[in-house]
């Protein structure tokens, strides 16, 4: 969470980094504001949207060359003026930018009060950039050493970019467990927590890991660790185009992206699955086959939607691979005792690959013995880079807040995963291999056919944007998919939202059903298919109003639902990926008709870079 973006070199800074800034919204929007050090060190900075920041600098003096930039999800503070960051030494003399929380920040708050300082924030980045300055006063020492004497005091994540007056050549950054891209220009630099704020600049980037320090001029990239030993930067082509940070015609990042997952399933697969030879060909998988298979537990770990695709995973595990599979929230699981063997495999799904919760886990698994396999989006993001292996989900550049292509491309390649391991395992046959081989393949064809329905849908939204709450109810393969639907409302339209295992939901949820409560069912031709039918009766019996996601040529739950929507049939183990994209876009047109902003839903941010 947070956006960060800096510029050095010899076009206007200010520019560069507001447009950066946007691009980075996605990663909060509670305040915004910038730095330019231009002979003397402006800072300028507001609550609200990006948006806002500009409209109130218009008519000032913005010019410099140098400059850092943030776009801010609060964790210490509210969200205000005084603050926002960038935040201002007590001399006035340094700038920072923080993405991150720094755990001990009371203590050095306690020690610099002392010593006589006195703050303009509540945030724990003021405190740091204190306890920066007040080092390099106590040593008599350059920028630079004080940063690093001072990371080695501070217990938390971050990145961290500073400006120094006396510097104005230089800008100072360091990373620990927040992203960070350096784009490499000729004679500039930028820095930004992802690469789209340089994307028409530069093709050549360095993914900063933890513990390292940057010290950036115009023409210079030097790379140390807090050692102050100089690394060689490991220099990598961008893989990201224009298209993929814009709406392309769509009136939100959210709907583009619902409608781009025929493309993004296919992506998935593409190179991947041969549904007619019978092969999937994932060198990450086959590389490390042997410990895969002989797995005495796999364990998913997770967070948000990405938790949601662990759960239909697990099904899909059990089921093929006859493997024990457990499902955690990644932070739960750091903080507990966990038991992990050496024999066990971790599964960490993330879209970021940034997941503050998920990464640290995964590291307590790995000091455990655990085989860490990552399923994430983004390339070269951190989870990528900490685990044994992985699969890409290739879904590109996610920007709406809430995960739609991300959770079906994962989907697509959990299901690669557990296919592959099963065949090699034995624990497949070949009839059902081929034939769910064949679905897969299918499934982007078919999921075009839903998203055709997506008018009916719209108007079914404004039957319902009024409800004040909502019940989704399914079970096997479809119950993660209703606590998805669920999750979907719960941000984009705020409407109080609750998903439930069908046949649960008597231990307690059936309490709220009234007449005005809808509930929606994921009722596809399973193998629970007439059991959730009896769970809509009860619902009926109770004068629930029931909107029914059904399988095409359902001729028994169309005769007693209120509202249903139709999807194509498909193997059960492949149906949530078509079952949950009418969730998706219910979620999205109620949010749409009820005035809200999808896709900067209040209080979220995307990619959580803070536990
Ligand atoms: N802890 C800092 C603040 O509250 C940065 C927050 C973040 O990175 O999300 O201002």
């Amino acid at each position: 969470m947070c956006g960060i973006v800096a510029y050095i070199g010899p076009r206007e800074a200010y520019p560069i980094i507001l447009k950066g800034l946007k691009r980075l919204e996605y990663r909060g929007y509670d305040s915004s504001g910038v730095a330019l050090l231009n002979n003397k060190l402006q800072v300028y900075k507001k609550k609200g949207k990006v948006a806002e920041l500009e409209e109130s600098l218009v008519g000032k003096d913005l010019h410099a060359h140098a400059g850092i930039g943030h776009t801010r999800w609060a964790t210490h503070g509210e969200p205000s003026d005084r603050n926002a960051h960038p935040h201002s030494s007590a001399s006035g003399k340094l700038a920072m930018i923080h993405n991150g929380i720094i755990e001990n920040y009371t203590q050095l708050k306690t020690e610099l009060i002392k010593k006589g300082y006195t703050f303009k924030s509540d945030t724990d980045t003021e405190v740091l950039l204190n306890f920066i300055e007040d080092i390099q006063k106590n040593n008599n020492c350059g920028l630079e050493e004080a940063v690093r004497i001072a990371l080695k005091r501070v217990v938390g994540a971050y990145v961290i970019v500073l400006l120094d007056k006396d510097q104005p050549d230089t800008i100072i950054a360091a990373r620990k467990g927040s992203p960070l891209v350096i784009g490499i220009g000729k004679g500039e630099h930028f820095l930004a927590s992802d690469a789209s704020p340089m994307i028409e600049y530069t093709k050549e980037v360095v993914y900063v890991n933890d513990y390292e320090l940057a010290i950036l001029k115009a023409d210079e990239l030097i790379l140390k660790n807090l050692g102050n030993e100089k690394l060689t930067p490991f220099v990598q082509k961008l893989d990201m185009e224009m298209t993929a940070i814009e709406k392309g015609g769509y009136d939100h990042f959210m709907l583009k992206e619902i409608f781009e997952q025929p493309e993004t399933i296919f992506d998935c697969l593409r190179g991947r699955l041969d549904a007619e030879k019978g092969v999937i060909t994932m060198a990450g998988i086959q590389n490390n086959i042997e410990h895969l298979k002989n797995a005495s537990r796999i364990i998913m770990i997770a967070c948000g939607t990405s938790w949601h695709a662990g759960l239909v995973a697990e099904y899909i595990f059990e089921e093929i691979c006859r493997i024990p599979v457990e499902v955690e929230y990644a932070s739960e699981f750091r903080y507990r005792n966990p038991v992990i063997h050496k024999g066990d495999v971790i599964i960490a799904i993330s879209q970021s690959g940034e997941t503050a919760d998920t990464i640290v886990a995964i590291e307590k698994a790995k000091e455990m013995g655990a085989f860490i396999l990552g399923v994430v989006n983004v390339v070269g993001s951190s989870i990528a880079r900490i685990s044994h292996a992985g699969a890409y989900t290739h879904a590109g550049h996610e920007i709406g807040v809430a995960s739609t292509k991300a959770f079906t491309a994962q989907l697509a390649v959990l299901t690669m995963i557990a296919l592959k391991i099963a065949r090699e395992k034995g624990t497949i046959d070949q009839t059902r291999y081929m034939h769910l081989l064949g679905g897969l393949h299918n499934i982007p064809e078919k999921v075009k056919e839903v998203l055709k329905g997506s008018g009916a849908i719209q108007q079914l939204a404004l039957k319902y944007k009024d409800a004040g709450d909502a019940l989704y109810l399914g079970r096997g393969y479809n119950f993660p998919v209703a606590l998805e639907g669920a999750l979907k409302l719960k941000e984009i339209s705020y409407i109080h939202a609750e998903g439930y295992p069908a046949a649960e939901m008597k231990h307690g949820p059936i309490a709220l059903v009234d007449e005005h409560l809808p509930v929606v069912f994921v009722a596809t031709k399973d193998t629970y298919y007439e059991k959730i039918v009896s769970n809509i009766q009860e619902i009926k019996a109770r004068k629930g109003k029931v909107i029914a996601v059904i399988s095409q040529g359902d001729d028994i739950i169309s005769k007693m639902a209120d509202d249903c929507i139709i999807i194509p049939e498909a193997d059960e183990l492949l149906a949530p990926m078509l079952s949950v994209i009418p969730l998706q876009l219910l979620a999205y047109y109620i949010g749409v008709a009820k005035g809200c902003d999808v896709d900067k839903p209040r209080n979220l941010a995307k990619s959580v870079t803070v536990e």
